[in-house]
């Protein structure tokens, strides 16, 4: 019995790349269909993110012409991460796996056949990693590793070089939807739902039409928005900077008392410069505390899951037996 597969495509004023992109995308569907990798209940689902421009019209054009093709269209835009996300839940049970990309193909579609087979492999999560950024420019790739490595500095563990391009399970998906928060960043979540995972990797190719969606300020923003849904390090950073200035003036202290001693001050300069440091350091100080606390009371509203539980070995069934011929 072979699995069936569902692509989920974001698109945000997209008009100039849909009519190419769901032509590559039917043959290489058809493709996994004909090597019997895929079941025919497969589908392409486009997710209109609150386009201005003509996407939504052709979408329910391509829907027409081949019901493989299906919409669903957002009420407003809500961003990338937000369309991904209502498209994966929306077509959740209705397939065994799904594989989020991007509406401009620049993440290599042949590697979809490599995804398919680690999932068959028994992978819950196949992550698609770029290994080369040829075609990206060089400010383009320098803000982008960047970005993957202040991340994890910040304490968010996303996978290098890996954007939105993966596959998920169904139960993948199902522990998806028990994080409740409201700021989700997916690629540092995703990695939190657990179970077996695996990488594919492949080459990032250049956006073949229309422009990007992601200038430096969205990305920026991006980036932020990641850093603070995912982890409170920040604030820890706070905390040891007041530390740190605290400890400081107390250096201090000892420096302005031996100037003070040698007679090389003004009267007024050593009581001065001593509370200007230690007011410092300890409001700091104070301040990480608080927000310590603060960030304690962020991650408890976000109800995230505390555990996903993928087997359960127990006499269950020979229970329900039990049950059948007692009756
Ligand atoms: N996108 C979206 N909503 C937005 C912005 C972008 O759904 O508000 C989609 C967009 O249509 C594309 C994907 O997110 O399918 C990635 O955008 P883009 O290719 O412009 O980003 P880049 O590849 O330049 O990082
Ligand atoms: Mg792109």
């Amino acid at each position: 019995m072979m699995d069936t597969l569902y692509l989920v495509i974001p698109c945000y004023n997209e008009e100039e790349v849909l009519p190419e992109t769901s032509k590559q995308l039917l043959a290489k569907m058809q493709s996994l269909m004909a090597a019997e990798k895929v079941s025919e209940k497969s589908r392409i689902v486009f997710v209109n993110d609150g386009s201005k421009d003509r996407t939504w019209e052709i979408i329910q054009a391509l829907h027409q012409e081949n019901p493989i093709y299906q919409g669903v269209c957002l009420s407003r835009n809500r961003g990338h991460q937000n369309a991904l996300l209502g498209g994966l839940m929306t077509v959740k049970n209705h397939c065994d796996m799904a594989i989020s990309l991007d509406a401009d193909l620049q993440d290599d579609i042949d590697a979809i056949d490599e995804m398919v087979d680690k999932y068959y492999a028994g992978n819950d999560v196949v992550y698609g990693v770029r290994n080369a950024r040829k075609t990206d420019t060089f400010f383009k790739k320098f803000t982008a590793e960047g970005f993957y490595k202040v991340m994890k500095m910040m304490g968010a563990d996303v996978v290098f070089n890996h954007a939105d391009y993966r596959l998920m399970s169904r139960r993948a998906l199902d522990g998806l939807e028990s994080f409740k928060e409201v700021n989700m960043f997916l690629r540092g979540v995703v990695p939190m739902i657990g179970y077996k995972s695996d990488k594919v990797y492949y080459a990032r190719k250049e956006r073949f039409a229309g422009t990007s969606k992601y200038p430096l300020k969205k990305m920026l923003s991006f980036a932020w928005e990641g850093i603070t849904s995912l982890s409170t390090k920040p604030i820890a950073l706070i905390t040891r900077l007041g530390t740190l200035i605290f400890l400081v003036s107390i250096i201090m202290l000892i420096y302005s008392f031996v100037r003070h001693c040698m007679g090389a001050t003004i009267t007024g300069w050593t009581s001065l410069i001593v509370s200007i440091w230690a007011i410092g350091g300890l409001q700091l100080l104070a301040i990480g505390v608080i927000g310590q606390y603060i960030g304690k009371v962020y991650l408890e509203t976000k109800e995230r899951p505390k555990f996903i539980i993928e087997t359960y070995l127990s006499d269950e069934d020979a229970d329900a037996d039990k049950d059948k011929t007692q009756k």
